[in-house]
């Protein structure tokens, strides 16, 4: 309906056709009032959009296959969380290194940290491998715990729980709406949990070393273990002798795999793995990091399968 129209059909036509125009943006209120969410990863973002369904328009920030300790800060990201009705961020210091000067430059106070509409996905998970006060003065990126809790399915839980509510908070009358997107989020994934049981009953018992410290919630959830990783600490890059020690350790306690993280460089982990003679597995911290996935739910089985499917490769008799 442009002005051009209305033009063309004088003055009285163009008053019926504003008037049919306000009539028709008062039926279609829930649409044009949807609550505009910045969500900082796409794993926050795909559990927002399913919570919310069409109250919300989820924008993302971080991209599935970025290192989310190293997000490159764009201009765009300023206007998007200026203009946000609500934040929702993974929480638990993942988003450190880029939102804090995204916020400051925002100039939004309703989505500052510990006001009504910053929704923190961490809420309900109980951290793991949270540092001693002596050891968060050496720089590391988990200064809060381990931030990586999304790739456990059952963390996803806990996340769309705090999402739900903290949409709530912010549109009190959207209420049932999100209630019934979280029941639809919880039903989703539980008809998957079997299924991945399963597919990772593989993993049961075996030990790895990761890039990064970002797979203790997985393998707490499928009962594998992390021996070491080839990173010194979060963000503290190896050290020649660590790889050496990590090799020693590697053969004496017979390890199954080294797992890389797609963000980051794969020649360490790689070389790793070759010296050990084990596979490598590729996994993602964020969802759509590995191809052909998109959302939470693809993303959790893209790991488990790729963790897995590296197995089979080593299950393989030698040549
Ligand atoms: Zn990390």
């Amino acid at each position: 309906m442009g002005s051009r129209t209305v033009r063309a059909r004088g003055f009285a036509s163009a008053t019926g056709i504003v008037l049919v125009a306000a009539a028709s943006s008062l039926f279609a209120l829930p649409a044009l009032a949807a609550l505009r969410i910045v969500a900082s990863t796409p794993d926050v973002a795909d559990l927002s959009r399913i919570v919310g369904g069409d109250r919300v328009v989820v924008e993302t920030l971080a991209g599935g296959d970025q290192d989310p300790h190293a997000v490159p800060i764009k201009p765009s990201f300023v206007a998007r969380l200026n203009r946000a009705d609500a934040l929702v961020v993974q929480g638990l210091g993942l988003e450190d290194a880029f939102l804090p000067a995204l916020l400051e430059a925002a100039k939004n106070p309703a989505v500052m940290p510990g006001r009504s509409a910053y929704i923190d996905a961490s809420l309900y998970v109980e951290p793991l491998e949270v540092p001693s006060s002596q050891s968060r003065v050496q720089g590391e990126l988990h200064p809060l715990g381990n931030p990586h809790f999304n790739l456990d399915p059952l963390a996803g839980r806990a996340m769309a729980r705090a999402i739900a509510e903290g949409l709530e908070r912010v549109d009190p009358a959207g209420r049932e709406a999100y209630r019934e997107g979280l029941a639809r989020f919880e039903r989703e994934l539980d008809a998957r949990l079997d299924e991945w049981k399963t597919l990772a009953a593989p993993l049961q018992g075996r030990k790895v070393i990761s890039s990064h410290q970002d797979l203790s919630y997985l393998a707490r959830r499928y009962g594998f273990v992390v021996v070491g990783t080839v990173e010194l600490k979060p963000g503290v890059p190896a050290t020649p002798a660590h790889l050496e020690a990590l090799v020693e350790a590697g053969r004496r306690d017979r390890v199954d795999l080294v797992v890389h993280e797609i963000a980051s460089p794969e020649g360490l982990p790689k070389s790793l793995a070759d010296r050990l003679g084990v596979p490598l597995a590729s996994v993602s911290v964020l969802a759509g990091g590995l191809p052909g996935t998109s959302g939470y739910f693809d993303s959790v089985e893209a790991n488990l399968r790729s963790l897995v499917g590296a197995l089979r490769e080593q299950g393989a008799p030698p040549g």
